[in-house]
């Protein structure tokens, strides 16, 4: 793989401060180097041998480098509806009716520029690699995840969006309007449309789709069944929220008959290509069952925090064989897209639940690289070893934030996160000296402002 224009590229970053390669060993170097071709890590080390002619060479020296992160859920759409008063203090269900009318307002220019400002935000926190789930299709709206597509592209991050859907409505006794939901035919055709048109599965892949029924509350049994069918034919992950409220377990069943993960089981869902967002209530032979298929977990504690919808079992679910990964999970729910603080509220979070010893900040930093890779099926990524891809999040030592600070690596948790100082995706640099290189910001900004006060139907904040 090349550069756009097809030219090869190199890049190497000398002296950097400290480095960790979340390789098998854990391995932490200091003073090192990281030298890239073509996208791909070849040599990391301390000492860069002679010979070496890269396009370009970087210093590292007050730098602190971990592999890039990656986010494994995320609804970009809602950083239209951030902070909305009718749903700031609601638990799920109330917080999801008091929006879907909202979102039903939403067009491809709207979401283009709102994934736009979500990828801005994860970039700059350190994020090399996102996942959306994407499920609200308004009347008239066929190409939402085309236009988030086009925003990866421009922005440059590596991008897994998740074709979503929503098939029962309130009429069939679903918990989303009528007017938000697809018929069956349609989500599959556009679910391969989508596969066909974009899906890479190659080695350094930018753009890898899933496919993601939204919950057990909006779709059928039969669309959950044959998205797994679609899926394993054309090898592509399958994604869904699972187990997060309580709510969610009573609905599942009345209206099923069994709990959420039986459901998930009895539609052919539980296997290595799956991961689910959440995954809080779960029984102890519920979180055997899940490791023993290797179904992968996205934790999103900010999210299960605002919401109150509990503490997900993920240390459990992690000695029991899930990959556990992290993700920022919906900007209207969090109400950010920030992969390094929530990071730090995952490592929080469970040192508060299961004592200070429960989780190190390495562990945790795992989980917000390599783990959420694995939950992506991305063994390309992840950690910073030579035939990885070079996707790396370096962060300034000199920052006020880590001040003082004994423990570089620590100190990335420890502290207040801090916005990335340089981040390469795929060997390139896309973030340098705190701000995107791809993109200017402010006008894009400015629009996403507009477009927010439209669908929520108030003016701006200014
Ligand atoms: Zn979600």
């Amino acid at each position: 793989m090349t550069s756009p224009a097809g030219k090869p590229y190199s890049l190497l970053i000398r002296d950097i401060h400290t480095l960790v390669l979340m390789d098998e060993q854990d391995t932490v170097l200091r003073g090192a180097f990281l030298y890239a071709e073509n996208g791909e890590i070849k040599l990391v080390g301390t000492r860069p041998p002679r010979g070496l002619h890269p396009t370009r060479t970087m210093s590292g020296r007050y730098l602190v480098g971990i592999p890039g992160m990656v986010n494994t859920h995320h609804h970009l759409y809602q950083t239209l509806t951030r902070a909305y008063p009718g749903a700031a203090d609601a638990s799920l269900f109330g917080w999801l009716r008091t929006l879907y009318p909202l979102w039903a307002r939403m067009d491809e220019e709207a979401l283009y520029v709102a994934a736009l400002v979500g990828m801005a935000e994860l970039m700059l926190s350190g994020c090399t690699t996102t996942a959306d789930h994407h499920y609200v299709f308004p009347r008239g709206q066929a190409k939402l995840i085309d236009a988030e597509i086009e925003a990866a592209q421009r922005i440059g991050i590596r991008f897994h969006p998740t074709r979503g859907s929503m098939s029962v409505g309130q009429s069939r006794g679903g918990l989303p309007p009528d007017s938000l939901v697809q018929n069956e035919e349609t989500i599959l055709a556009d679910s391969e449309r989508l596969i066909r048109k974009y899906h890479d599965p190659g080695r350094g892949s930018m753009l890898q789709i899933g496919l993601a029924p939204c919950s057990p509350f909006s779709v059928s049994k039969e669309l959950m069944r044959q998205t797994a069918e679609l899926g394993r034919r054309h090898g592509v992950g399958l994604h869904t929220h699972l187990a997060e409220t309580r709510d969610e377990e009573i609905y599942c069943r009345k209206r099923f008959g069994q709990r959420p993960l039986a459901f998930l089981e009895n539609v052919g869902w539980l296997g290595d290509s799956t991961w689910i967002a959440h995954g809080i209530h779960l029984r102890r032979s519920e979180i055997r069952r899940l490791g023993r298929a290797r179904v992968g977990v996205a934790h999103c504690p900010s999210s299960n925090m605002r919401l109150a919808s509990g503490v997900a079992p993920v240390l459990d679910l992690a000695r029991a064989g899930c990959p556990v990964g992290l993700g920022v999970d919906g900007s209207a729910s969090n109400d950010s897209s920030d992969m390094l603080a929530e990071t730090r509220q995952a490592l929080l979070l469970h040192r508060l639940t299961h004592g200070a010893g429960a989780l190190s900040v390495r562990q945790a930093l795992r989980m917000g690289t390599v783990e959420g890779a694995h939950c992506l099926g991305r063994r390309d990524l992840g950690s910073l070893e030579p035939h990885k891809r070079a996707d790396v999040a370096l962060f300034d030592l000199r920052d006020s934030s880590y001040s003082g600070a004994g423990d570089a690596v620590a100190a990335l948790l420890l502290c207040t996160p801090t916005r990335v100082s340089t981040l390469i995706i795929e060997g390139r640099v896309v973030v340098e000296n705190h701000e995107l290189q791809t993109l200017a910001i402010a006008p894009i900004l400015a629009c996403h402002r507009r477009f927010a006060a439209k669908i929520v139907g108030s003016p701006p904040l200014f």
